[in-house]
């Protein structure tokens, strides 16, 4: 999940999401905001884990 989150790699969106514990923003992979370091990604199955882990939806990619 790290190697698609790095890449951009569109063909995983749907197949998790990822927070970035530093801005509390919850992205979809091929999201184009800047690349979080990797010991600050969270991994979630879907979008109500993330919420209920207190991340916010991603403006730009908008995930949810
Ligand atoms: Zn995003």
């Amino acid at each position: 999940m790290k190697e698609a989150v790095r890449s951009r790699d569109a063909a995983q969106d749907g197949q998790f999401f990822y927070g970035v514990v530093t801005t509390g923003i919850v992205c979809k992979p091929s999201c184009s905001s800047r690349a979080a370091k990797p010991e600050n990604l969270r991994f979630f199955a879907d979008m109500d884990a993330a919420i209920l882990a207190g991340f916010r939806p991603c403006k730009r990619c908008r995930p949810a």
